[in-house]
């Protein structure tokens, strides 16, 4: 096993969370490594696939601001890169008027954002082919919209690069040695830095335990369900369909979303915010395919326009803390190891703001948001404690 040289600082994972960090620390003069332990692009993490939903309709006040500026860094890369990343469509949230749908409206009319609320009467005017439930009410966040996922890995790792960034990708890293210059062992070679940021998605506890820590988190497989329309196009991005929320539905726990006809033509991805556990090296020994049923009654009532049949079906993980809310923070101990993981299902969308943020704690500055929702400490009752 060879030496492979010397860093300021070693990202690991090369999904959107890590990639991000690494472009911001070698934008801010850092000598950085980015290590993937899968030949790039792959798809058994969580950032792979054309689409993701961009949108500032949260129910917590600090997600809505942070999405501000995630915003704006996410055009900046377009700008850098010269590719477009997002396309405005609007999300569609519908739900009971009383419970989270209150609580998104509240937070979307205290943070500025612009929103229509489409009265039920002139529902389906506005938005043709979906029956709104009865008791139901309807907002659309205008600010919201599809963001290319696979592209925007693809610019991010590019404009990493041309920083002077070193992505090595099919090596796994194998173990970690804390300390003033950490030393992180690969299958393929021995790399230091003075800090390291883990980014590991589903991969997160394994690495963790190199370092004396586990965190809380669930991994669970997600089907990525595409629903074929009956008339093609009539919930298409070109025909301006927006993406929706469907929020306490008599079919379902949890969230119902879904994103125009676009990547697949013909096709409309409509998924369930939750999943059955899994092991992310044995993802699809879960074959558990009720989230499957229940989309299927949600569609035959609420969207008579698409085939109650998945036409495709694809997969992708979840990596979930018991809130929620993310993981941003420094080891307990070991200062310069930084830990951005349990994005729940709802971090793509952050993806440049995470770097930045993940860079600042890797520098050691004060980070420009109040981290303390995604703090560590949090989970104390759960966390053993580090070595
Ligand atoms: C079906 C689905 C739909 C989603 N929809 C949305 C949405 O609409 N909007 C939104 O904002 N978010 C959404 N998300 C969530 C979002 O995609 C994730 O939060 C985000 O991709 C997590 O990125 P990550 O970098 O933390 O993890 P990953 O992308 O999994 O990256 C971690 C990387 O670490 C690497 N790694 C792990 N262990 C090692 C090791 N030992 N050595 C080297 N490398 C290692 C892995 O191979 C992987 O590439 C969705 C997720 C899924 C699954």
């Amino acid at each position: 096993m060879s030496t492979e040289g010397d860093y300021d600082c070693i990202v690991i994972g090369a999904g959107v969370q890590g990639s991000f960090s690494a472009y911001e620390l070698a934008k801010r003069g850092r000598r950085t490594l980015l290590l993937e332990q899968f030949v790039l692009p792959h798809s058994r993490g969580s950032s792979h696939g054309q689409t993701r939903i961009i949108r500032k309709a949260y129910d917590q006040d600090y997600y809505t601001v942070m999405m501000d500026e995630s915003y704006r860094l996410w055009s900046q890369l377009e700008e850098e890169a010269g590719v477009k990343l997002y396309r405005q469509t609007g999300l569609l949230v519908m739900g009971p008027e009383n419970g989270t749908y209150q609580v998104i409206k509240n937070t979307l009319q205290r943070n500025g954002v612009p929103m229509v609320i489409l009265q039920p009467e002139e529902f389906s005017k506005h938005i043709p082919h979906v029956n709104l439930a009865d008791g139901d009410v309807a907002l659309v966040d205008i600010t919201a919209g599809v963001l290319y996922a696979d592209r925007a890995l693809r610019a991010v790792q590019g404009q990493f690069q041309k920083l002077g960034g070193i992505i090595t990708d099919g090596q796994k890293v194998t173990d970690i040695r804390p300390g003033d210059l950490v030393t992180v062992m690969t299958s393929g070679g021995v790399y230091r830095a003075k800090n390291l940021v883990v980014t590991a998605g589903c991969w997160t506890n394994t690495l963790l335990s190199y370092i004396g820590l586990q965190l809380p988190l669930q991994v669970l497989k997600i089907n990525v369900y595409y629903w074929k329309e009956k008339d093609p196009g009539c919930y298409s991005l070109q025909n301006r369909f927006p993406c929706f929320l469907q929020i306490e539905c008599p079919e379902a726990e949890h969230h119902i979303y879904g994103l125009p006809s676009n990547e697949y033509p013909g096709l409309m991805k409509v998924c369930y915010h939750m999943g059955s556990e899994t092991k992310p090296d044995e993802r699809d020994r879960q074959m558990d395919k009720s989230d499957g049923d229940i989309l299927k009654r949600y569609l035959t009532r609420c969207f008579p326009g698409l085939v109650p049949e998945p036409a495709v079906v694809e997969s992708c993980l979840y990596t979930v803390t018991p809130d929620e809310h993310f993981v941003l923070d420094c080891h307990p101990v070991h200062n310069n190891i930084v830990i951005g993981a349990g994005f729940s299902g709802h971090g793509f969308k952050f993806g440049p703001l995470i770097g930045k943020l993940l860079c600042e704690l890797s520098l050691g500055e004060v980070p420009s948001y109040d981290l303390s929702p995604f703090r560590i400490r949090r989970f104390q009752e759960h966390s053993k404690s580090a070595l």
